[in-house]
């Protein structure tokens, strides 16, 4: 049951095959037996049974409230969720219970949504492996999986396996790994320059960053505010545009949020792609690519082809500026944003009451890790007025350079760009923390960060197993407000794919009583 698609499940909910509590209560002990994953920095028990209940009643007078009844979810932990603590992974927030729901939760919750918890990520959203957090780094199910143990067992002369655990990539991985080691059925992410997407590639399933203006904001802890968006992980495509025509939508609490009412997605099912043309941007065959992600890519184009797609190479020439100035903005709206954690507006405050200055600096050196640290102080030094028409307002026309770039593809009569994710599949955690926050993000964020700066739809879809069994990605970017196309090229492409399932032997034999381990092996997601 739990490795069901949406609409399966919510099938076997509808014909009594299962009841939202109990439903609920499989997700809450296979998100106790996997705690080790560290996917959860909150698990909201009682609210999750109490919805379920709920849910319950309304299934049994046959009054469901529509796609998401009874179904599990959870949250990244940077979503207000009214009376659920709220921490961004920061000592700055710790305790912090909002008053409100963030609209996208509020949205989840409309429509009968059980909320499961709230899970882990990069402190503040910062980074790109989910190992930046003050509760901890996340583990890759995909670490525990059958596919790659097998392969390592092969390599490995009795190295000690548990060391070698992998990252789930960030800064939304704790919502990835609960939505592949099937703990939910859907998770909420954030995506400011990839953290959707990254985190979805190195867990094996979709990551959704929709058009910025689509999807409310409100409630969501702000990174950076021009490029911010609510992200969706699912198991599927179908399933990340079941839950996209649940959040997106005008909200009059985010002014930059697009007048139209919001409608359900329903993605067809493409047979013919011979009118679609695929671009292929020619800038993001980096040397850094690794030859199996390039393989696939190519081969992912190939396939396009052969069906009948046209497929052409394109160019988006200010690329490699991207990064750089990716970087300029997000540290100068990270300064303007952490401003109010001062220790007497928001958050923490520490016990020093010498001077005002003096308990600012130490509320803020208490509160905050040295990523965000680093941030607000590189953020402030192009902020200053001597280095702002340098780096600031330069970085805004680059900005615009990048985004002109997608558009002039687009017009070109692109529709949808096909890419890479990341540069590789996941790494292990000990090889991750030899470079910096800074460091890895600047190579972690490259092909994902300049659709955040242009405001496009993409979406990540895992497309094979590499040569260590481990999940590799791919990335469609499509034009604004193109989301549904967008999702219906990415259905296709996953159709013919036939990505494997996760084989969470591990996890299985710990879990036997949760999980059929027949039923789990022959869960297809396209079934
Ligand atoms: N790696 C990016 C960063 O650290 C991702 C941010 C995000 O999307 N939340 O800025």
């Amino acid at each position: 049951m739990l490795g069901r698609t949406l609409q399966e499940v919510s099938a076997a909910l509808k014909q009594g095959q299962i009841t939202p509590v109990e439903l609920c209560q499989k997700c809450l002990s296979l998100i106790k037996k996997t705690k080790f994953l560290n996917a959860y920095i909150t698990i909201s028990e009682e609210v999750a049974l109490k919805q379920a209940e709920e849910s319950e009643k309304r299934y049994k007078k046959g009054h469901s409230l529509g796609a998401l009844d009874g179904i599990p979810v959870a949250v990244k932990d940077n979503f207000s969720t009214s009376g659920i603590e709220t921490t961004c992974a920061s000592n700055m927030l710790k305790g912090y219970v909002p008053p409100y729901n963030a609209t996208v939760v509020q949205r989840l919750l409309d429509q009968g949504a059980v909320l499961m918890g709230k899970t882990n990520l990069d402190e503040f959203a910062m980074g790109s492996g989910s190992t930046d957090g003050v509760f901890g780094p996340v583990k890759n199910p995909w670490s525990y999986s059958k596919q790659y143990r097998e392969k390592r067992k092969q390599k490995s002369h009795g190295e000690n396996e548990d060391s070698n655990w992998l990252i789930t990539g960030g800064s939304s991985g704790g919502s990835a790994a609960a939505v592949s080691a099937f703990t939910c059925f859907a998770a909420l992410g954030s995506d400011t320059g990839g953290s959707t997407r990254n985190p979805a590639a190195h867990c094996g399933i979709v990551g959704f960053k929709p058009s910025y203006g689509l999807v409310s904001r409100h409630g969501l802890i702000p990174l950076v505010n021009s490029m911010d968006v609510p992200g969706i992980l699912t198991r599927c495509v179908d399933d990340a545009a079941t839950v996209l025509g649940v959040l997106a939508g005008h909200d009059p609490k985010d002014s930059t949020t697009i007048q139209d009412p919001g409608k359900p997605f329903m993605l067809s099912s493409l047979t013919d792609v011979s009118k679609l043309c695929i671009g292929i941007p020619k800038e993001y065959l980096v040397p850094e690519l690794s030859s199996e992600v390039r393989s696939f890519w190519s081969k992912a184009a190939n396939l396009f082809e052969s069906e009948g797609a046209k497929v052409i190479e394109v160019s988006l020439p200010h690329t490699s500026y991207s990064i750089v100035c990716y970087h300029v903005l997000c540290t100068s709206e990270v300064a303007s944003n952490m401003a109010r954690f001062d220790g007497l507006e928001y958050g923490h405050r520490c016990d020093i009451d010498v001077s005002t200055e003096a308990m600012y600096a130490a509320t803020r050196r208490e509160g905050f890790n040295d990523v965000v640290r680093g941030r607000i102080l590189a953020g402030n030094f192009f902020l200053l007025k001597e280095n702002y028409a340098n780096y600031f307002i330069k970085a805004q026309k680059v900005r615009r350079l990048i985004a002109n770039d997608f558009v002039n593809v687009f017009n070109s009569g692109v529709d949808v760009l096909l890419t890479p994710t990341t540069l590789s599949e996941a790494v292990p955690y000990l090889e991750f923390i030899k470079e910096d926050n800074r460091t890895r993000s600047a190579q972690d964020d490259i092909f994902t960060q300049a659709v955040n700066m242009a405001g496009l739809p993409a979406v990540s879809v895992p497309v094979a197993l590499s040569n260590q069994g481990l999940p590799v990605g791919l990335q469609f970017i499509g034009r604004a407000f193109c989301d549904q196309q967008l999702l219906t090229v990415a259905k296709w492409f996953e159709k013919q794919v036939q990505f494997p399932v996760i084989h969470l032997q591990e996890l299985m034999d710990d879990c036997s009583s949760v999980f059929e381990i027949e039923k789990l092996a022959s869960v297809s997601l396209k079934q």
